[in-house]
């Protein structure tokens, strides 16, 4: 495993950092014994960061990250939690979470801890309910170590005003070679990175999109180059190339990609891309841009839809469509085993608040029914 240095204690941060916002499930629950096994596997190979928040898998990752911590994991990681914005309704709320994220994890203490999807709309709460303030506090109460935040507001300007707000102990980005403009990208990471602040990556391989099934197009550019790295090598190498980030986590779901993150991120340097090998990533990502129409990550912030929609999987379905021309197939699977189908959309909108990628998708349900639904 390669490491990088955080500034603040010197310590070396595992480049991968395992994310648990996607670990096995079983019968729509976390699988725990192979969710176990998974992050114990990554932590005997290197992996030093883990990665959870109040509202993955519904508040299920929390107590799974746990238990895997115990038996003499936790001394070995540094273990970041994000305090949920979007739930806060009134100050005191905050020490509500962070004392019940305590007692999920049945931990004293959380080494990163992050104000969670810093956007346009979260910034105002969170100087409304002065949360700096209190992460400070409780950084001098030695409850959490360091004092972060995830960041999916809009622009690199706003992204500038957040970083100029707060003497931050580290920040947290979405960066992937499809997205190096979007939300912060990759003029954001360099600002960070200016002012002296580490930056985590997310969602390097775009929640999976630059490396399952690939769209025609995708996989014959790669054919025809030749390209000797899988899918995955290079969006992970692509983002390690820049000496400015500290960890890129990877929500991993199976132990294959355990495996292969591993050996991936133990052999991937900062600059080590040649101009040849950098042109081959613009020119997949240009190809891929233009084919994808809603950039959804799968991250399932916008979970649970008072209607049941499964929204990530009906946005998927719905790229699906269009990626492998293939509407005819997917209004065959909506319409026989999807259920609820999209039209149970109500367009309460309350999704949408939450989803870090700014989707419309209650449009995109609507948008759905009537090609999927009424064929
Ligand atoms: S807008 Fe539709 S998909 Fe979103 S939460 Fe409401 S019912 Fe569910
Ligand atoms: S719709 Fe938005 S919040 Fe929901 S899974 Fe996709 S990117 Fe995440």
């Amino acid at each position: 495993m390669k490491y990088r240095t955080f500034p603040k204690t010197g310590e070396k941060v595992s480049l991968l950092g395992f994310g648990c916002m996607r670990l096995p499930e079983s019968d729509g629950r976390i699988d725990e014994a192979e969710a176990i096994r998974m992050i114990r596997y990554a932590i005997d190979n290197g992996v030093n960061y883990v990665d959870t928040a109040y509202m993955y898998h519904g508040g299920k990752s929390e107590p799974l990250v746990g238990k895997a911590l115990k038996d003499g994991y936790r001394e070995k990681v540094l273990l970041a939690d994000k305090l949920p914005i979007v739930f806060v309704k009134e100050s005191s709320d905050q020490q509500r979470f962070l004392d019940e994220q305590l007692e999920r994890l049945d931990l004293p203490y959380i080494d990163m801890y992050l104000a969670h999807d810093i956007n346009e709309k979260s910034w105002e709460k969170v100087k409304k309910f002065d949360t700096l303030r209190f992460m400070e506090e409780k950084r001098n109460e030695g409850v959490i170590k360091h004092v972060g935040f995830s960041f999916h507001g809009e622009t690199p300007a706003f992204f500038r005003e957040v970083i100029d707000a707060f003497p931050w102990d580290f920040c947290q980005i979405q960066l992937n070679y499809m997205d190096a403009e979007l939300q912060a990208g990759v003029e954001g990471l360099k600002y960070a990175a200016s002012k002296g602040i580490p930056v985590v990556i997310m969602e390097p391989l775009k929640g999976g999109k630059l490396t399952d099934v690939l769209p025609g197009p995708i996989k014959a550019y790669w054919d025809r180059i030749g390209a000797k790295r899988t899918p995955a090598e290079w969006g992970f190498k692509w983002v390690a190339n820049f000496p400015e980030v500290m960890t890129i986590l990877s929500g991993m779901s199976t132990f294959e990609q355990v495996d292969e993150n591993i050996r991936i991120l133990s052999d991937a340097e900062a600059n080590a891309l040649t101009p040849d090998e950098l042109d081959i990533i613009e020119r997949v990502a240009a190809e891929y841009n233009g084919l994808i129409p809603y950039s959804c990550t799968a991250c399932r912030y916008c979970m649970p839809c008072p209607e049941r929609l499964n929204i990530p999987y009906l946005i998927s379905l719905r790229n699906e469509a269009t990626i492998f021309e293939s509407p005819d197939k997917i209004a065959f699977t909506i319409n026989s085993f999807v259920r609820p189908k999209p039209s149970a959309c109500i367009s309460c909108r309350q999704c949408e608040e939450k989803c870090p990628q700014h989707l419309p998708i209650a449009d995109i349900m609507d948008e759905s029914e009537r090609m999927f639904e009424r064929v």
